[in-house]
């Protein structure tokens, strides 16, 4: 038919960014399950994706162990603002977003890649937390530069609570970042996944480091401010790849540098 002739024969293109399809996977399974019982109820919706993680595909999540660690510190500290750096289809976003939402606060999401930011903006809106969570698509160095030069922070431009969760060589030079800009600072908690497994070495090292030490180390990454005084604890978990750790950073104080 002449309908036909018209058609140009589809070839795909290989996509450089996409990954196997297990995210848009889930939403497949999200949203073939019933829908008004995952509806604005967070812990439903979490519940399912666990579900799908640990009988489909395995996803990068937080997870409900290490996940309920973390709850417990939003609800002993009741930040104003908490900014995670890395958050893949929104399971920590959904998470931590309604712990901060019962205490009025705000969640900020920073994702460098556009689908796993797509699919979580679909999941944080179904969790009805839409009001409470945004998602900034890009690295989480530039959103941060772009968040401090427009006083997307709020408050004197201090994050009271930031999570780090995305990929372990750029947590030390995101952080001395986040030192630089004042954006970390007296009041601070900085709470950063898998420091054990895959590991973060010369994050821990600089996070555990006295002032003195820091002045030392001073020529690796961004030029950070040796001059705050951290107290560091690091919580182990046993995952399904074996044993794991948070690291939980107070700053406590400020030296000259
Ligand atoms: N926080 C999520 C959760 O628990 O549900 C999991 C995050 S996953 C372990 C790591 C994510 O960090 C990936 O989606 C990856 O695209 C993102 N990522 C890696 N490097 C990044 C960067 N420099 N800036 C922003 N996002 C980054």
């Amino acid at each position: 038919t002449a309908n036909a002739k018209m058609r140009k024969p589809f070839s795909p293109k290989p996509t450089k960014f996409a990954l196997d399809g297990r995210e848009t996977d889930l939403l497949h399974y999200i949203y073939k399950q019933d829908l008004q019982t995952l509806t604005n109820n967070p812990r439903a919706l979490l519940s399912q994706i666990d579900t799908y993680s640990t009988t489909t595909n395995p996803l990068m999540n937080i997870g409900p162990t290490k996940g309920a660690f973390i709850e417990s510190l939003i609800k002993t500290h009741r930040p104003r603002l908490m900014i995670e750096l890395g958050g893949y289809i929104g399971y920590s976003a959904i998470l931590f977003g309604a712990a901060m939402r019962n205490h009025g606060g705000k969640y900020i999401s920073l994702e460098m890649n556009p689908e796993m930011a797509a699919v979580a903006n679909q999941l944080i809106s179904l969790a009805g937390l839409g009001d409470t969570v945004s998602v900034i698509v890009g690295t989480a160095a530039e959103s941060l530069r772009g968040l401090v030069a427009r006083g997307g922070l709020g408050r004197g431009g201090v994050i009271p609570m930031v999570f780090l969760d995305h990929w372990q060589d750029v947590y030390l030079p995101d952080l001395k970042l986040l030192e630089g800009l004042g954006a970390v600072d007296i009041g601070s908690v900085v709470i950063a996944d898998n420091v054990i497994f895959p590991g973060a070495p010369e994050y821990l090292e600089w996070v555990q480091a006295s002032c003195d030490v820091k002045k030392g180390l001073k020529g690796v990454g961004e030029v950070g401010d040796a001059g705050l005084v951290y107290e560091t604890e690091v919580t182990e978990f046993e995952t399904q790849f074996g044993k794991d750790g948070v690291a939980v950073t107070k700053v406590v104080g400020k030296e000259d540098a």
